[in-house]
């Protein structure tokens, strides 16, 4: 293997930049992937989008963007000295200390060196007589790799609204995952939010607290529940700090790689007193626990489901002065946790506040958006600010904004049109050499993401230790192992409640034309996807044709 890149001349007149591995995005995948496969003695080149590293990170700066994990379950795991120099100050890590960590981890580990910022791919193309992927750049620069590696990330392209006259708005109007990189005022001016999603109520909560009016349009009420945030004493970073095998180990051993584990027993085998005071208690623990710490079956058994669904609406309905908001607060076509549960401080409270306004947008759909405002069917609402917290073309769609073009010129784009078919959700058949870190049907996607995002890296790693060690060029997936691994993840979401309710989970937010509605994720848990992906590895890569 040769550290180096090389200079191509067969490529084309000009000569072109040669890596053993092409990575694409410098997220918390990227990142990690890089500096793996650099240890191994490969040549590798990252282009990233955005002008630093950090993926969601970088991007999503808008007020009250924060995590929704355990601020030490989120960093990376592989640094035991850096485990113990950092500090989070707070149980959930607000947006700008984790990008000041990732940008800390990509200095301690020089990983700039090898990134390209401000350079977006647009083209990626596999040359079946050399085995090698080409990649060009939106300005033009062209490179060549063996090993394709997209860390794109799963909720990296955002999607506006297809609503009329978007464009004619001559206030500001802010995408909260393309946020500036300077504050936006809101002191005292007239703001409209529209999305109520994990990303929207983070962001209402905040814009509340200064706006002179805020009007929220919601098209799905979700069932948010307390995030618990608190700064970390002393004595909890000197615990924390002492404990990080066992916070890793409970992560490694949980469903989705989180703190919080789902209780074995079934919500209609216990009493309802029990079963209220446990939904109280985990109403009150912080994160996750009410969504993925509660009774074992609350996302398969729809009797179960509808009984924690109504003690979150009796929640909300506790918490909301007003019954008419609190009515459209509570969600009615959906049951809890089939959809991502945003989690919220004070969300609920806000609007019992007279400067702010819900619009239910079931009631009273947005006709346009005008030079001033938002028309909706009943009313034009004036406002200097509208706030976009719309989502994303959830986990494909950061792949569809790169022309990827496999064996015989196939289209990735063409090959998921009628949803993800992959093997593992790390390759594709068509695709060869090509590996999709957190791809669709990938457990990392329904994850504490960089508990999971680990596992594919140093698994990707490996794959490429053992090609280098026995001389393959070359690796692609059965079409039966692909095939077997799309079954296997639509029998396992299909044992769930999850296909009920319209999600990212599912591709569905309606703002992507021809978008099919299939889910993008894998509910198998964290733990059995890495032992299948050991065990595939252990008996040399079954599943795969290694040339
Ligand atoms: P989202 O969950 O897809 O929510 C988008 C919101 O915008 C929804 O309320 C949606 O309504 C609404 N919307 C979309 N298009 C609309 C339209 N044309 N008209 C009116 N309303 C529209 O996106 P998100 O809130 O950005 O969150 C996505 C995911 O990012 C989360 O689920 C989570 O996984 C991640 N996230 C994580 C954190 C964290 O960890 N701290 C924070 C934020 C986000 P419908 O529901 O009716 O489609």
């Amino acid at each position: 293997m040769n550290s180096e890149p090389q200079k191509s001349p067969a490529h084309g007149s000009a000569s072109v930049d040669r890596y053993d591995a092409i990575i694409i995005g410098a997220g918390m995948a990227g990142m990690y992937q890089l500096f793996r496969l650099r240890e191994l003695g490969l040549s590798v080149r990252v282009f990233e989008t955005g002008g630093g590293v950090g993926g969601t990170w970088f991007w999503n700066r808008y007020p009250g963007a924060r995590f929704d994990s355990e601020s030490y379950s989120y960093g990376y795991s592989f640094d035991e000295k850096l485990l113990q120099e950092w500090n989070w100050t707070e149980h959930f890590s607000p947006q700008p200390e984790t990008l000041r960590y990732l940008e800390l981890v990509a200095d301690r580990l020089e990983l700039c060196k090898d990134i390209e910022f401000n350079s977006r791919i647009t083209t990626a193309v596999f040359d079946e007589n050399e085995s090698v992927w080409e990649v060009t750049t939106e300005s033009g620069r062209r490179a060549l790799a063996r090993l394709l590696i997209s860390a794109v990330g799963i909720l990296s392209a955002p999607t506006w609204p297809r609503i009329d006259g978007i464009n004619s708005f001559k206030g500001e109007a802010y995408h909260t995952a393309r946020w500036p990189h300077d504050p936006v005022d809101f002191t005292g001016k007239r703001v409209g939010v529209i999305g109520t999603g994990a990303t929207g109520v983070q962001v209402i909560q905040e814009i509340a607290k200064t706006a002179g009016h805020l009007t929220v349009f919601q098209r799905t009420p979700d069932y948010c529940t307390p995030l618990g945030n608190r700064p970390i004493d002393d004595e909890t970073q000197r615990r924390i700090k002492a404990s990080y095998p066992e916070i890793f180990a409970k992560c490694r051993g949980s469903f989705g790689g989180f703190l919080h584990e789902s209780d074995a027993r079934s919500t209609l085998e216990v009493s309802e007193e029990e079963r209220e005071a446990f939904w109280e208690k985990l109403y009150r623990d912080p994160g996750f626990a009410m969504w993925l710490g509660n009774f074992s079956d609350i996302l398969f058994n729809k009797e179960a489901n509808d009984l924690v669904s109504e003690f979150v609406r009796k929640k909300i309905r506790e918490r909301v002065r007003d019954p008419e908001t609190a009515k459209k607060l509570c969600p009615q076509n959906h049951g809890f946790g089939t959809r991502r549960v945003p989690q919220e401080t004070a969300y609920y409270e806000v609007y019992n506040q007279d400067h702010v306004d819900l619009v239910d947008l079931r009631e009273t759909p947005i006709e346009r958006i005008t030079a001033t405002g938002i028309q909706t069917s009943r009313a034009e609402h004036e406002f200097d600010i509208i706030v976009y917290a719309t989502g994303f073309d959830a986990v494909t769609g950061a792949f569809d904004r790169i022309d990827i073009r496999g064996r015989g010129g196939l289209k990735l784009k063409d090959k998921w049109a009628d949803g993800p078919r992959t093997y593992l959700g790390l390759q594709g058949v068509g695709f060869p050499n090509f590996l999709t870190l957190v791809g669709p049907h990938n457990a990392a996607v329904f994850c504490n993401i960089p508990r999971c995002i680990e596992q594919n890296v140093e698994w990707v790693t490996d794959l490429a230790r053992y090609m280098h060690e026995n001389g393959y060029t070359r690796i692609e997936p059965t079409l039966a192992a692909e095939d077997a691994w799309t079954q296997h993840v639509y029998e396992m979401v299909n044992m769930t409640l999850l296909p009920t309710a319209d999600s990212w989970f599912m591709g569905a937010n309606g703002n992507v034309p021809n978008k099919k509605r299939t889910f993008l994720a894998y509910l198998g848990g964290a733990p059995a996807y890495r032992a299948r992906c050991d065990e595939i590895a252990a008996k040399g890569y079954e599943g795969f044709v290694l040339e």
